[in-house]
């Protein structure tokens, strides 16, 4: 026992030694004064989706002061110039739903940018899964470090540094923690509660969160009725939470598999369209994250693993965490099925709720079990595509819908002169076949031009970083630590 003790601390320590050594970020390459894209086709993904061929996209700085028709005049101006001809432009995506350790400058942030996501909804940092409430998110820091160019990272749009989980079942406590992080200035109070939580509890704390002017958000519990509900949800994230909300035994769903073929059974179109209604009425978000909830229990059951082409991004203890997961996700052939049927369920709310007018973001849930940030946002596309929505649709819910839902679309989300230059230029076109959106050529961000040998640079050290015994400790740590 003893022995078993000396080994634990002995191995800790050598963690801790190892992990002291923070491992270098990458910079990103300067603003060139002015860079001119020309003989370019812009992917517009607004209204049904449009491509427009022979355009002229100039970036001065950070920013673009021109896109439209090929003129003279832009055809003139001195610059880098970035030849698009048999290419096609999109606006740099988002990722609705990720979240971040402490260490994405390492890891996580530059595999986003070599992607084209150059904009993140942040739904937790490394801090979120504290009950400390001092924990200093890093978000900030980083944010200012990309800012100025000395990391590589996408807009953070942090949304939460905070996920309640177990409330406090007193009162006072619970009052006075939700008054401690609306002091704090939190966007959204993201409930990730037992989904079988007594409905009144429920019902208690969301009307206290919303007296004290707090938002909520998150995982919509299965007791709680959206259509009735007194408080306006912010987002429900993932379509697991969601899809209960259709079917008559919503209240006394216990998400377990073998309940899940009942729950399908008992679906209610009347009652599904209420809540659609309640959510595009209130301007609820809906993110399904369907490669992180029931896609991935799908592929758990029976897929290869999703990540296999990207496994190399990550470091090895995060590796063999997944492959458990993995290993306990194996289902008998029957269950497997189950889970495929309702996971088709799930795509087909998606559509449902897209048509019903809900706005619809395209969101990973990255961190999550073979959920790689950057590559999996491709993998969401091709989901929202499988249900139902087409390219151009899909797109837009990785671009121009996020920006309008977070209140930036006159910063970012377009291919327009005063928008800032976030844009992917693709090697083929992307409406034609949404896969097309993993053929990226060069991504801009913020005006900083990731080329070929830039991204490739990136994804290489990356690689790189995931193999060191530092991250390695330093992952070690984290989980240890929390973050
Ligand atoms: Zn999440």
């Amino acid at each position: 026992m003893l022995s078993c003790l000396g080994a634990t601390a002995g191995l800790f320590a050598l963690v801790n030694l190892l992990a002291l050594a923070t491992p270098p970020v990458p910079a990103a390459p300067s603003r060139l004064p002015r860079v001119i894209i020309h003989d370019v086709a812009i992917v517009n993904p607004d209204s049904g989706g449009r491509t427009t061929t022979a355009q002229t996209v100039v970036i001065e700085h950070d920013r673009i002061v021109y896109a439209g028709p090929a003129d003279a005049a832009a055809a003139a101006l001195p610059g880098t110039r970035i030849d698009g001809r048999g290419k096609f432009l999109i606006p740099g995506l988002w990722d609705a739903h990720v979240h971040t350790l402490r260490l994405a400058p390492q890891l996580q942030l530059p595999l986003l940018i070599a992607n084209g996501v150059t904009s993140v909804r942040d739904l937790g940092d490394t801090c979120s899964w504290s009950t400390n409430l001092s924990c200093v998110s890093p978000a900030a820091a980083w944010q200012r470090a990309i800012s100025n160019g000395a990391m590589v990272g996408p807009r953070l749009q942090q949304v939460v540094t905070y996920h309640l989980e177990e409330p406090p079942t007193d009162g006072a406590e619970l009052r006075s923690l939700l008054l401690a992080l609306k002091a704090r200035g939190e966007n959204m109070i993201k409930l990730q509660l037992d989904p079988t939580i007594d409905a009144r509890d429920a019902a208690e704390l969301l009307r206290l969160a919303d007296s004290l002017g707090l938002r909520v958000g998150g995982h919509l519990p299965f007791t709680v009725d959206l259509a009735s509900s007194p408080v306006a949800w912010v987002s429900v994230e993932h379509d697991w939470t969601l899809l209960p909300q259709c079917s008559r035994t919503r209240a006394s769903f216990d998400d377990r598999t073998a309940s899940k073929p009942a729950l399908l059974r008992a679906f209610d179109s009347v009652q599904c369209d209420a809540v659609l209604a309640t959510m595009r009425a209130r301007g609820t978000a809906y993110v399904p994250t369907h490669i992180a909830s029931t896609g991935q229990d799908a592929v758990f059951a029976s897929g290869p693993p999703a990540s296999a082409n990207t496994a190399r991004y990550i470091p090895a203890p995060q590796r063999l965490a997944w492959q458990i997961v993995r290993a306990a996700g194996k289902v008998s052939e029957p269950e497997a099925r189950d889970l495929r049927a309702y996971h088709s369920a799930a795509l087909q709310l998606t559509k449902r709720a897209h048509d019903a007018g809900v706005v619809v973001l395209a969101g990973t849930d990255a961190v999550d079990p073979e959920v790689v940030h950057g590559f999996s946002l491709h993998e969401e596309l091709e989901y929202l595509v499988r249900a139902g929505l087409t390219p151009a649709q899909a797109l837009a819910a990785a671009t121009t819908v996020p920006a309008r839902f977070m209140g930036v679309d006159g910063v970012v989300g377009r291919i327009a002169a005063g928008q800032r230059a976030d844009l992917v230029l693709l090697d083929a076109d992307p409406l034609i076949d949404i896969r097309h959106s993993r053929r990226i050529h060069t991504v801009v961000f913020d005006g900083r031009v990731f080329g070929p040998t830039e991204r490739a640079a990136l994804l290489s050290f990356v690689e790189a970083q995931a193999h060191r015994m530092t991250i390695a400790s330093r992952f070690l740590r984290g989980l240890w630590y929390g973050g």
